[in-house]
């Protein structure tokens, strides 16, 4: 018998029938003799539907309201789910976040989980209740409720998890596992077996969108292995786990892209000191995230300076470097849409070199022309134009060594 978490998002409880679903599958495991915590998502749509309801009043709803309107989502979930399982005959209780004593600071909309009681939980445990909690939301000092970010109820699943000290952390969601690339463009890619957290950090927070970002530190930090799998199939999915000597044989372990950014380029900027402050701190300060940066010197002490936001801040960060370009003397402030950024990722890389030649290589080989780079030490990352973003994926994909064979 074991302690076994299992988080099912949004689509996998997406109607009653769903719903229905989940229980049966909960139910099975319950009767193999498992105690049984459950956390699930909003219905899907839901989120979104009370979010633009908001949206529709003000531009700028308070976001402690905003966190009283979202969380019920998980709330409807929740109880319609314990109703489901009790009327199948079992035993099982819905918990909100601050029942389940899921404690957060108080950043509202993007809260971060502090502490995790779960006295009830245990307790109802005890009694061999099914436990259905809702994910995604939590509770602070002042019992305020708040909301982890989009996303939040993998981080719930996993903190729940290494709270309880879980034997098992099971992710069920829509897709059967980790891919080596996106299946939807990449027609050989294949699902991962295993895959380390630092890989798997790394992919999560280039847009392949399977786990939240915070889920998979919080799974490295307090060790808790994850299984990401579907919850239309019984087949394994992918384990989430740390590395090991096998997974450094592998040079690169997957290929991954994003569309979400944008760039912004200020050209014959005045060269000295403090330059890159004056052109980025606004930025800053209007809470939008820099992802890439790159500097060009050019003759006569000036220089060019691009970077990369998301797409979805790129008009407001345009007309700040408007303000700031015309403040510095910088000549002219450029804006492209029109990009992706392709990846690829593996703890191998570590232990190997060669990896960037490798990929400019086969970009070459397509034609396809590099706009920007980055590295880290377990990924390579090129900025590219955004029609190139599948051809690219592909090329990158099989000169890894990665397709599928046949
Ligand atoms: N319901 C929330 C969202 O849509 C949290 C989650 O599904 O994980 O972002
Ligand atoms: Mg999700």
């Amino acid at each position: 018998m074991a302690l076994i978490v299992q988080k099912f998002g949004g689509t996998s409880v997406g109607d009653l029938d769903r719903i229905r679903n989940v229980a049966e599958r909960v139910a099975r495991t319950y009767d193999e003799g498992n105690d049984m915590v459950v956390i699930l998502s909003a219905m899907s749509g839901e989120t979104d539907r009370l979010l633009d309801m908001a949206a529709k009043i003000t531009k700028t709803p308070d976001s402690r309201e905003v966190d009283a309107l979202v969380s019920t989502g998980e709330q409807v979930s929740v109880s319609l789910m314990a109703i489901t399982l009790r009327a199948m005959g079992y035993k099982a209780c819905s918990m909100l976040g601050g029942q389940a004593e899921i404690f957060t600071d108080s950043s509202h909309t993007r809260a971060r989980i502090l502490d995790i009681k779960a006295s009830r939980i245990k307790e109802l445990l005890e009694d061999r209740n099914i436990v259905i909690v809702a994910g995604f939301q939590g509770v602070d000092e002042k019992g305020d409720i708040t909301t982890l970010g989009r996303g939040g109820s993998d981080t719930s699943a996993v903190a729940v998890a290494a709270a309880l000290r879980a034997s098992r952390c099971e992710i069920f969601t829509d897709v059967d596992g980790i891919y080596t690339a996106d299946p939807n463009i990449c027609s050989k890619a294949r699902k991962l077996d295993r895959i380390s957290y630092d890989e798997m950090f790394e992919m999560a927070s280039l847009g392949a969108k399977v786990l939240q970002i915070r889920s998979v530190e919080f799974a490295k930090k307090y060790d808790v292995p994850i299984h990401v799998r579907s919850s239309f199939s019984e087949e394994d999915g992918t384990m989430v786990v740390y590395e090991d000597a096998n997974m450094e044989k592998v040079v690169v372990s997957g290929v991954t892209h994003n569309k979400n950014e944008a760039r912004i380029t200020l050209s014959k900027v005045p060269d000295r000191p403090g330059i890159a402050m004056q052109i980025l701190a606004p930025i800053a300060e209007a809470g939008i995230g820099v992802d890439m940066i790159i500097q060009n010197t050019r003759a006569g002490n000036m220089t060019d300076l691009t970077f990369t936001v998301p797409k979805s801040d790129f008009d407001a960060a345009l007309e700040i470097e408007k303000e700031v370009a015309a403040d510095i003397g910088a000549e002219d402030v450029l804006g492209d849409k029109n990009i992706a950024k392709v990846s690829v990722v593996g703890v191998g890389m570590r232990s190997h070199s060669g990896v960037a030649s490798k990929m400019f290589a086969a970009m070459a080989a397509e034609g396809i022309n590099i706009l920007m780079i980055s590295t880290s030490e377990i990924r390579i990352s090129c900025v590219i134009e955004e029609k190139y973003t599948e051809l690219a994926v592909r090329a990158l994909h099989s000169a890894f060594g990665l397709d599928a064979e046949g």
